[in-house]
C-alpha cells in the first residue's frame, strides 16, 4: 500500500494511473477508522481498479477548536486496516499542504448549507465543500464513496459535483450500525459507558418515528414531539435539532405526502452525535 502526502505527487500518480487505462475510486475519510468506513472501502474495491483512500482531519470544516482537538487519531491503526481492506494507496496530506499559507479560496453549496447541521455548525459545509473539491483535484477519482450516516454531507456533495461538473460518481452508502443500533463513528470513542448505552435513544427515536409513518401517521408535529420525547427522556442526552424534511430539499415537512428524511444532532455529554433514517414509504 502506498502512501502520498503531497496533493502534487498525489496528482502525478493519479494521472499516470488514469494514463494507463486504470479507474481509481475515492473514500474520503477524516481516519479513526471503523466498519462504516470500511464498508465504504469495500465498495470501492469492488468497483474500481485502484482504491485511495484519504485521511485527513479538515480543521476547516470543524467549528469548534474543541471538537478539534478531541478529534480520535489513530493513523497507524488506520493504516493497517486500510491495508487489511484492500486500499492500493492512502492520501494523508498535511494541514500545511493542504493549506499554505496565503489559501483564500472557498466552496460554497449555497441552499443545502443553511440548514440543519449548517446551522448548527457555521462554516462547517464550506469547510467539507472545499475540502471535497481539494481531494477530487488530487486523487482524480471516477468514483468517490461516501455515507449515508452523514446525509446532509453526502447530499452537498452530490450536489457541488453535479454544479461544477466534475467527472465523478458519487455512491452514497447505507448507515453501519452496533448490533444495537448505535450508528458508528469515530466520535463514538469519546463517550464513557453511561453515555454510550444513553447514545442508545438517537437510533431508538429514529426507529420510533419510521414505525410509527409506516403505521400510517402523517402529521410531523405529532411525529417530531415523539422523538423529542424520547430523546428528553434520556438525563445525559440534548437533542440540538430534529429533522422532519423532504429527503432532497431538506425543506422542514408539515405533512408527510411521499418519502421523508428524519435526521438528528443530540449532544451526549461534550459528545455531539447525528443519525437519520430515510423512510421512503
Ligand atoms: P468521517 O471519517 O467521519 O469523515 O467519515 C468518512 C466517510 O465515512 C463519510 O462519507 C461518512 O458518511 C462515512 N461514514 C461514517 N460513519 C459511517 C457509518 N456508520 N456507516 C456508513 N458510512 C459511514
Amino acid at each position: 500500500m502506498q502512501i502520498l502526502d503531497h496533493p502534487g505527487r498525489m496528482q502525478d500518480v493519479a494521472d499516470r494511473l488514469r494514463g494507463q487505462g486504470k479507474t481509481i475510486g475515492l473514500v474520503p475519510t477524516m481516519g479513526a477508522l471503523h466498519e462504516g468506513h470500511l464498508s465504504l472501502m469495500h465498495r470501492c474495491r469492488s468497483e474500481n481498479d485502484t482504491s485511495v483512500m484519504s485521511l485527513f482531519v479538515n480543521p476547516l470544516q470543524f467549528d469548534r477548536k474543541a471538537d478539534l482537538e478531541v478529534y480520535p487519531r489513530d493513523l497507524e491503526g488506520d493504516l493497517k486496516k486500510a491495508e487489511a481492506a484492500g486500499v492500493d494507496l492512502v492520501f494523508a496530506p498535511a494541514e500545511q499542504a493542504m493549506y499554505p499559507e496565503g489559501f483564500q479560496t472557498f466552496v460554497d453549496v449555497a441552499e443545502l448549507s443553511r440548514r440543519w447541521e449548517g446551522a448548527s455548525r457555521p462554516g462547517h459545509f464550506r469547510g467539507v465543500a472545499t475540502v471535497v473539491t481539494k481531494l477530487f483535484t488530487a486523487v482524480k477519482p471516477h468514483r468517490a464513496y461516501v455515507g449515508q450516516k452523514d446525509y446532509q454531507q453526502a447530499l452537498l456533495v452530490t450536489r457541488l459535483v453535479r454544479d461544477l461538473n466534475l467527472d465523478v460518481e458519487i455512491v452514497v452508502m447505507p448507515i453501519v450500525r452496533e448490533p444495537d443500533g448505535l450508528a458508528l463513528s469515530s466520535r463514538n470513542a469519546n463517550l464513557s459507558s453511561a453515555e454510550r448505552r444513553a447514545a442508545l435513544c438517537l437510533y431508538r427515536s429514529l426507529t420510533y418515528a419510521e414505525g410509527r409513518v409506516r403505521a400510517g401517521e402523517r402529521d410531523a408535529k405529532a411525529l417530531l414531539d415523539g422523538v423529542r420525547t424520547i430523546i428528553e427522556r434520556e438525563p445525559l442526552a440534548r437533542a440540538d435539532y430534529i429533522a422532519c424534511c423532504h429527503p432532497e430539499t431538506l425543506d422542514p415537512l408539515d405533512r408527510i405526502e411521499g418519502a421523508v428524511l428524519f435526521a438528528l444532532a443530540v449532544w451526549i455529554g461534550r459528545t455531539r452525535l447525528i443519525d437519520n433514517v430515510l423512510v421512503t414509504g
